[in-house]
């Protein structure tokens, strides 16, 4: 991406021994399309990738990120494949809108009259909160209740 939306948490604000003292750890998340989409060779292109990120967090306000680093991870797509993620994805489907919320796949599962589905991949989305209601929705669907809690269906 030319423009990415990039997240960035420093979780030493809150949690100082996740660094020697006087350092801080810095997170820095970029978009990237899975290695079905995209056909990255990320072999060759994490590195130049990770410089042309630092430069980008520089320029929008981290002055001096670059040139600071004392230890860094670096990782992409190909190494969420090595840990069994299909096409290297930790997000399940992309959270596109056609493919979020009510069109997520269903918590249902066809083949099983006796399966719910919780989770990222399942209705509603991607995210802690999502992945939560999810279960709260799996659990309303195995008890008869109402997600809200009310009676039953
Ligand atoms: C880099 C990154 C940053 C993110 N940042 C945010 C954020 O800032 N805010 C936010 O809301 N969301 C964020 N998310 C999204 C959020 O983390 C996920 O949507 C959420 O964790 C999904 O929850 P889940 O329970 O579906 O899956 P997971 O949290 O992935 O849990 C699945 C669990 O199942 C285990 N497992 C897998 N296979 C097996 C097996 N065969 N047997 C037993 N156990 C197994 C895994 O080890 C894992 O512990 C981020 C995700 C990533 C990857």
């Amino acid at each position: 991406m030319s423009d990415p939306s990039l997240l960035i948490t420093c979780p030493t604000v809150t949690d100082p021994g996740l660094a020697p003292p006087g350092h801080q750890l810095l997170y820095v998340l970029a978009p990237c399309p899975n290695l079905r989409t995209g056909r990255i060779d990320w072999e060759r292109e994490a590195d130049r990738y990770r410089d042309s990120l630092v430069q980008t967090v520089e320029k929008r306000g981290l002055d001096g990120f670059g040139s600071a680093i004392v230890t860094e991870r670096l990782t992409t797509p190909l190494d969420w494949s090595r840990r069994g993620m299909a096409f290297g994805t930790p997000f399940s489907v992309a959270h596109t809108l056609a493919q979020t919320g009510p069109f997520r796949p269903r918590n249902l599962v066809s083949a099983a009259s006796n399966a719910v589905l919780a989770g990222c991949g399942t209705t509603p989305g991607v995210g802690l909160p999502t992945a939560l209601v999810s279960g709260k929705l799996a659990a309303a669907r195995i008890t008869g209740r109402t997600a809200s809690g009310g009676g039953t269906r």
